[in-house]
């Protein structure tokens, strides 16, 4: 039996009047709970042709690699969060942060938008929610075991742009070459 979260007295499943959907109402104080999805920032924080990369201590995906990246906290703007997750899982100092991948996921509730930025000094630790951090060359990751699909697809973009723009003669370098990818993954 759910609980309402204002008075604490029982809730149920109900569709409230004028709305379209079905919410956990409180059948005691009227309180309706909404569900909206959630967003997750993170970063492909790059330092002399390598991505950083963390080893999750923690569940869903407990010792698979990952991109830094964690739920945006309020007060904190998207790229603010990508840092944060930044320090908090590797110790690291993201920087010159640029908005390169953003998936909707419906049917998980989620938007994942992870940042292209330089990794400071190429310094880094071990944050509290990896097991280990490190740089790895794209031919050093085992791009079939990441932790997430979305950090497994950005990881490939990125690479794959990142070819073509040296192909072209660009500077790969500099993130304003790259393309911003909105990507949805699963049925809406
Ligand atoms: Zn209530």
């Amino acid at each position: 039996m759910p609980y309402c979260l204002q008075c604490g007295k029982p809730a149920t499943h109900t569709i409230p009047q004028g709305d379209s959907r079905e919410r956990l109402v409180c059948s005691s104080c009227g309180y309706i709970h909404y569900e909206n999805p959630k967003m997750i920032c993170g970063a492909l924080a790059i330092h002399q042709g390598k991505i950083l990369l963390c080893r999750r201590a923690i569940e869903p995906r407990y010792g698979y690699w990952t991109l830094p990246a964690g739920f945006m906290e309020i007060g904190e703007t998207m790229a603010e969060g990508a840092k944060r997750e930044t320090w908090e899982e590797a110790d690291g100092t993201a920087i010159n942060l640029k908005l390169y991948t953003l998936f909707d996921l419906p049917q998980w509730g989620q938007i994942h938008a992870i940042y292209l930025a330089n990794l400071q000094d190429g310094a880094f630790g071990v944050g509290s929610e990896s097991l280990e951090c490190g740089l790895f060359y794209p031919d050093e990751i085992d791009m079939e075991n990441l932790a997430f699909e979305t950090v497994r697809q950005t990881i490939e973009r990125y690479l794959a742009d990142k070819e073509r723009l040296e192909k072209l003669g660009k500077d790969s370098e500099d993130f304003n070459n790259y393309p911003l990818h909105d990507v949805c993954l699963g049925n809406t």
